[in-house]
């Protein structure tokens, strides 16, 4: 049977994560969460876990007294969860959310797990940080991410087209341009367009956080929620394509498609498209990462495509929503530019989601440090962990210390050029 650690068990991919375990009675040997110990307390209740942790000290501390009468070893801080991340399961799922996901996802390459990867911040911050070691370590990197498990199951599987051997990695290009599959032409991503797609710019000044928060399609954490109106969730997912499938940015394009159905698509060379289509269930990515190359029956209803009047087709509108090309001048800037992407975002949107900024501020300061970071020429290729984590902190220190003259002084209408 296989085993599994799921990182971030009680957000809304964990809870799905553990619904798919349930039904295919997987054998859970570690759960960790931030600071809800009162639903890990449940899940370790159902699961039985060797080893548990949550981050914050004070939770752990509580948990550790709410299941005193279980065999679960319950760890805290950071430390204890990579001690779960570094458990040894046949798969880790991560689902936390944030660049908080990407030393444990680190540790679980090391410890040789194969990776589900939910929390896409890991890959757009940590690029080759993450794909060298699982290169390395030879484990499989499986992604969650709905758009990209499409194009995996469309016929690019993630890091392809790569030796598995140590010495052929060595002798290839830094930066290859050639997708992994030859006869790969482009990557074509949906998107919902979230709630606020038709308003223009100037009706998006006026959107509050409630608003934000209502997507039309999917029930997910607060974090991605905003995302997806800002369509800052696009430009991760494009960053997050170009690492996971060794695709340029400019041969993956975005389109949306309201209702949710169509998941991505991958055009070959004699303009063949694939897509995959499902209901919008995440547990079924959720499933196939965990359980591929097989696959079982799943929590997710079938798809009635009767049910639906049609399926459209629109192009993004890159000017009240600037983030994918944001997202794409990102990838051409290069070196940490993705991470300082993830990091400015992250920042911005906790503010906007603290009611401290609006909701046009969380581009402008994004942009405004993608802007001030090509400012400074840095070198472009190979960098460790500690830099990555550095300059994750002056991204935030830079929205932190630059939000009253962004939000203040800065047009609306900003012109993004690359
Ligand atoms: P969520 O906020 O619902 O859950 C996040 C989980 O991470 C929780 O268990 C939380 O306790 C834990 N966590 C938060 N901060 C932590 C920290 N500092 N250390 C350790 N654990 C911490 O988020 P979600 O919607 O489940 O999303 C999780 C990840 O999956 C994100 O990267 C998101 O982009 C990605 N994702 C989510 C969906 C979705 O449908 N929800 C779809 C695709 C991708
Ligand atoms: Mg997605």
């Amino acid at each position: 049977m296989k085993t599994l650690c799921i990182l971030g068990s009680t957000g809304s991919i964990g809870v799905q994560a553990l619904e798919v375990a349930r039904k295919l009675g997987l054998q859970v040997i570690a759960l960790t969460a931030g600071n809800n110990a009162a639903l890990l307390e449940e899940q370790i209740r159902e699961f039985r876990p060797s080893i548990a942790a949550l981050a914050d000290e004070k939770a752990a501390a509580d948990l550790r007294v709410r299941v005193a009468d279980t065999k679960t070893r319950v760890l805290g801080g950071a430390q204890g969860i990579a001690k779960c991340a570094s458990c040894g399961a046949n798969t880790v799922l991560n689902a936390i959310v944030g660049i908080a996901g990407l030393e444990p996802t680190l540790h679980a390459i090391s410890a040789g797990s194969d990776i589900a990867l939910a929390n896409k911040e890991t890959l757009v911050a940590g690029g080759r940080l993450v794909t060298d070691a699982v290169r390395e370590k030879g484990v499989k990197l499986l992604p969650v991410d709905s758009e990209h498990s499409a194009i995996f199951q469309a016929g690019m599987p993630p890091l392809a087209g790569h030796a598995s051997t140590l010495a052929k990695i060595n002798s290839l290009r830094p930066r290859q341009k050639q997708a992994a599959d030859p006869y790969v032409k482009r990557l074509i991503l949906t998107a919902s367009g979230g709630p606020f797609f038709g308003k223009t710019r100037a009706e998006l000044e006026q959107v509050t956080l409630q608003d934000a928060l209502k997507h039309p399609n999917w029930s997910m954490g607060a974090k991605i929620t905003v995302d997806s109106a800002t369509m800052f969730n696009k430009g991760l997912e494009l960053i997050e394509a170009v690492r996971l499938f060794d695709i340029p940015a400019e041969r993956i394009e975005v389109v949306v498609h309201r209702q949710s159905v169509v998941h991505s698509l991958v055009e070959y060379t004699d303009n063949s498209v694939i897509a995959q289509l499902g209901v919008p269930d995440m547990t079924i990515p959720i499933q196939y990462a965990i359980t591929y190359p097989e696959r079982h029956p799943s929590p997710a209803p079938q798809l009635d495509l009767t049910q639906y009047a049609s399926l459209t087709f629109e192009e993004p509108d890159d000017e009240a929503f600037p983030a994918v090309n944001l997202a794409r001048r990102a990838c051409k800037i290069g070196g940490l530019a993705t991470a300082v992407y993830n990091g400015a975002n992250e920042q911005a949107n906790e503010m906007f989601r603290a009611g401290e900024i609006r909701f046009l501020d969380i581009t402008k300061l994004v942009t405004a440090a993608i802007d001030a970071y090509a400012a400074q020429s840095i070198s472009t290729i190979g960098h460790t962990l500690e830099d990555v984590l550095s300059i994750d902190k002056w991204s935030r220190e830079f929205v932190l210390s630059n939000v009253g003259d962004v939000a203040l002084n800065v047009p609306s209408n900003i012109n993004i050029n690359f």
